[in-house]
């Protein structure tokens, strides 16, 4: 199986082709994988390049399925830094937003900064909608 491009998506295929049994070759045109989910370093600090955050390891969504796939090393896990807040949102208006991996902590929030009637079922709907569709991508 030859896979062409390192990014996440080259190297999570190459790895799961290797794990159903394909003998795998993964080629990448630049200098290191990643793509657009990379990091360089300068001056000795190390940056994110593009992709932070990695949306989907609810159980049954699409990075929790590869993971079970590729028999990813619960030791591992260690690697992977769940944040909460997920992340924050700094407004022009020099407010900021947390979004929190509760959503009730998160509708809290933004109903401080949006003090808007019926900010709650909007919240709810931003939450779903992409929830759905991961869920919908996943079946
Ligand atoms: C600034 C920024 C922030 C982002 N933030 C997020 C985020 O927080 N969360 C999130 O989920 N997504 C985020 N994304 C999107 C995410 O980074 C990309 O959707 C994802 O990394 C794309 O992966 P990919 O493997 O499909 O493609 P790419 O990352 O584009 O990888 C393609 C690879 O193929 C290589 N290649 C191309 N042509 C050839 C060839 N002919 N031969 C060999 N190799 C070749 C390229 O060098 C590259 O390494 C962000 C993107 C950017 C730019």
């Amino acid at each position: 199986m030859l896979v062409l491009g390192g990014g996440i998506g080259g190297v999570l295929g190459a790895h799961i082709f290797e794990t159903l049994g394909f003998k795998v070759l993964l080629l990448e045109a630049g200098k290191r994988l990643g793509g657009c989910a990379t990091s360089f370093q300068r001056d000795g600090l190390n940056y994110n390049a593009g992709a932070t955050t990695l949306p989907g390891l609810y159980p049954g969504f699409p990075i929790d399925r590869i993971f079970k796939i590729i028999k990813f090393d619960p030791k591992l896990g260690s690697l992977i830094n769940l944040l909460d807040p997920v992340c924050e949102v700094h407004l022009a208006n020099r407010k900021d937003i947390k979004i929190y991996s509760d959503p009730n902590k998160t509708i809290q929030e933004v109903s401080k900064t949006f003090p808007i009637k019926d900010i709650k079922p909007f919240i709810i709907l931003c939450i779903r909608l992409p929830e759905t569709f991961l869920l919908h991508l996943s079946n």
